[in-house]
C-alpha cells in the first residue's frame, strides 16, 4: 500500500488535513490517538505506567495524569526517557497492527514527531508531507484551541523540530499559515490527495 507520513508542528493544522484525507478515502493511522488510547483509563499501557511512576502518575479516573507527566518530563529529561521507554514500543506495535489491517486508497500515518524520529519513519513511508506554518500562528491557534498558556506552547514548540528542519525532509508541503483560509487549505490538501492517488496507482502499491 502507498504510504504517506503526515507531520507538522503543534497547531500547524495536520489534524485538520488528516480529517479531510480520511473523508476522501485515505486510511488514517494516528500515533497521537494511539498514545492517547494506550494511556486512557483502562489503556493497555497503564499497568506499566503505574509500575514505572507510581499512583501519582494517575488521574482520579485511572488515566495518565497528562499535566503531571508533562511537568515531570520537562523538568527532567530522564523522566521523559523512562516514559518513552514504556510508551514507544507499545505505540510502535499498535501502529504496525493498524497499518497491517488497513484498506482504502492509500495509508496516512499522522505523526507529530516524525522528523524528530526520522530514522524510524523514512523507510516506512513513500512520501513525507509537512503541514507548514509560522510559529506565531501556531501559538495563536493552540491558544484558541486549548487552555495552554503561551509559555507552555512555546516550550512544546521548542522541544519539537524547527520549521526549517521539517521542510528539509518534506517531499510535499501544505502551507497553512495565517493567510490561509480553510477553503485554501482544503484545495491544497485535495491537490496532494489527487497526486497521491495517481502515485498509488502508477507504483502499484
Ligand atoms: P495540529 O493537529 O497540527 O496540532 P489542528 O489541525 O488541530 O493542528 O489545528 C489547530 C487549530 O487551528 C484547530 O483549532 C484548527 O481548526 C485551526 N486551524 C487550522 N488551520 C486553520 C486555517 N487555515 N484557518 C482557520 N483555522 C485553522
Amino acid at each position: 500500500m502507498f504510504k504517506i507520513g503526515l507531520t507538522g508542528g503543534i497547531g500547524s493544522g495536520k489534524s485538520r488535513v488528516a480529517d479531510m484525507l480520511g473523508e476522501w478515502g485515505a486510511t488514517l493511522v494516528d500515533t497521537d490517538e494511539i498514545a492517547r488510547a494506550l494511556t486512557a483509563a483502562q489503556g493497555a499501557a497503564m499497568p506499566a505506567i503505574l509500575r514505572e511512576f507510581g499512583p501519582q502518575a494517575l488521574a482520579p479516573d485511572g488515566a495518565l495524569d497528562r499535566a503531571w507527566m508533562r511537568a515531570q518530563a520537562f523538568a527532567d529529561p530522564r523522566v521523559r526517557q523512562r516514559l518513552e521507554a514504556v510508551l514507544h514500543p507499545a505505540i510502535g506495535r499498535e501502529t504496525e497492527r493498524q497499518a497491517a489491517a488497513a484498506s482504502g486508497s492509500y495509508l496516512v500515518f499522522v505523526v507529530p514527531l516524525l522528523v524528530e524520529s526520522l530514522d524510524r519513519w523514512r523507510s516506512r513511508v513513500d512520501r513525507i508531507c509537512v503541514v507548514d506554518c509560522d510559529p506565531e500562528t501556531q501559538v495563536a491557534r493552540v491558544q484558541q484551541r486549548s487552555g495552554l498558556t503561551e509559555p507552555d506552547i512555546r516550550r512544546i514548540m521548542a522541544a519539537q523540530a524547527a520549521r526549517a528542519s521539517r521542510l528539509e525532509v518534506a517531499d510535499d508541503v501544505i502551507l497553512n499559515d495565517a493567510t490561509t483560509s480553510p477553503e485554501q487549505l482544503r484545495a491544497r490538501a485535495l491537490t496532494l490527495h489527487d497526486r497521491w492517488l495517481a502515485l498509488a496507482t502508477t507504483t502499484g502499491r
